[in-house]
């Protein structure tokens, strides 16, 4: 896309997510550009202010656990490249499963990661009180933990980059709303934002839950969904608990923050789209409560400090959209992440900007491409270790 001779491509980002910062910087870092990063709101605003933090390599398809490996090696040097703490704690996610087929799952699951090197391994009830002391365990058929997956503070990060793309020359414009995606003869020529006009031959979509409307904007019809997640944080407790524990039942998720809290989620239906809002519900406050209280009942005197809830951007085989889309010339994608964009961001936001400057990536264009979902076909691998 990178234009071999003539005037520079003009690269504008929707989304000042993970997503959108990651890919600046490599775009930057690469010489490309002018690039300008686009929000309407501020930093956080998106499910990356709005997440629990948790990196895991634990996954069904390899070019996922691939994808989250490269991120979690990105993670642990953060600190040293961007002189910001991000407190990643490598404390370890343990699957807890109650039903044969969950076990299944987790044993096909823990296969495929010690294939890729990673040291992987299925964990017996009677092992768990180990990992999570004062765990019920009664209902358990057993787990799998991997040490190396862990959790962080998701706000430093963003941070962080943003000072890096902006000492990088990006213009990043916060408050400013996409209205529009001009196109002209098969490409992208511009946005129309509540700012004016911003000239642009390549446009990432960045937007993740709002991804959706961004393509449909550009003309470009997708099956991406935003979903609503709730999510809350306790009063702190005394240190106890390293893994992220999360159960297949019912999503139910849940670490400790270094200061202490229980910060977790479970999976609760709620209609599809962003009109309801970024809200809190009661249903919401009961069922995790219960949850909590049932799986780790010496939580129950614990307060909520905090609830709130963000759009995870979530595709049917439960795999990202990365790349330009065949339909629209210079418009690419980087969306679809559903409730793990942040712990897979550092490794895929590369492969963004790989197919921005038409370099070749080593990703699956059968399994990432926007493509598998405009041409009929069956047999195609899904990622279904899908949480939250
Ligand atoms: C409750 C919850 C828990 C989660 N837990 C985890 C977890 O433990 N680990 C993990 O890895 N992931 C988790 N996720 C998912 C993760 O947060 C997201 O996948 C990731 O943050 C997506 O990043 P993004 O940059 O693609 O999108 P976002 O962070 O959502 O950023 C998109 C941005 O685009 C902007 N935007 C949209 N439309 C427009 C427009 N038209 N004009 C201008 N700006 C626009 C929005 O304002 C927003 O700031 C969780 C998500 C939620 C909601």
């Amino acid at each position: 896309m990178i234009q071999a001779s003539g005037p520079p491509d003009r690269i504008a980002i929707v989304g000042a997510g993970i997503m959108g910062l990651f890919t600046a910087h490599h775009l930057a870092r690469a010489g490309a550009g002018p690039i300008t990063v686009v929000d309407r709101g501020w930093l956080s605003n998106g499910a990356s202010g709005r997440n629990g933090g948790g990196v895991r390599q634990q996954w069904e398809t390899r070019a996922t656990v691939r994808l989250a490996r490269e991120s979690v090696e990105t993670y642990r040097r953060f600190g040293r490249e961007f002189g910001y703490n991000i407190w990643f704690r490598q404390g370890g996610y343990l699957f807890l499963a109650e039903t044969e087929t969950e076990q299944r799952h987790l044993a096909q699951v823990v296969s495929v990661v010690q294939s890729e090197g990673l040291d992987g391994r299925l964990v017996k009830p009677e092992e768990v009180p180990r990992y999570a002391p004062g765990l019920v365990t009664s209902g358990l058929l057993g787990g799998s933990y991997l040490r190396s997956d862990g959790t962080l503070y998701p706000f430093p990060a963003l941070w962080a980059l943003k000072e890096a793309i902006i000492q990088q020359g990006v213009d990043l414009r916060l408050g400013t709303d996409v209205t529009g995606v001009r196109v002209d003869a098969g490409r992208v020529t511009g946005l129309d934002t509540s700012a004016g006009v911003l000239p642009a031959t390549i446009v990432v979509n960045a937007a993740g839950g709002w991804s959706r409307e961004l393509s449909a904007r550009a003309g470009l019809s997708v099956p991406n969904q935003a979903t609503r997640h709730e999510i809350l944080a306790t009063e702190p407790v005394k240190p106890f608990l390293d893994p992220m524990v999360t159960r297949l039942r019912d999503g139910l998720y849940f670490s400790q923050t270094m200061r202490g809290e229980i910060v977790g989620g479970l999976s609760l239906a709620h209609p599809p789209g962003t009109q309801a809002g970024m809200l809190s519900s009661p249903a919401f406050l009961r069922a995790m409560a219960r949850a909590l209280v049932g799986i780790l009942p010496s939580l129950r005197h614990l307060g909520v400090l905090r609830a709130w809830s963000g759009f995870y951007d979530d595709t049917p085989d439960g795999l990202p959209v990365i790349g330009e889309d065949p339909r629209l010339r210079g418009f690419v994608h980087a969306n679809g992440f559903g409730g793990h964009g942040f712990m897979l961001a550092p490794a895929a936001s590369r492969r963004v900007a790989q197919a921005v400057l038409q370099e070749k990536t080593d990703l699956d264009p059968g399994l990432f491409s926007v493509d598998r979902f405009l041409t009929p076909g069956t047999g195609r691998p899904v990622e279904g270790l899908q949480l939250g």
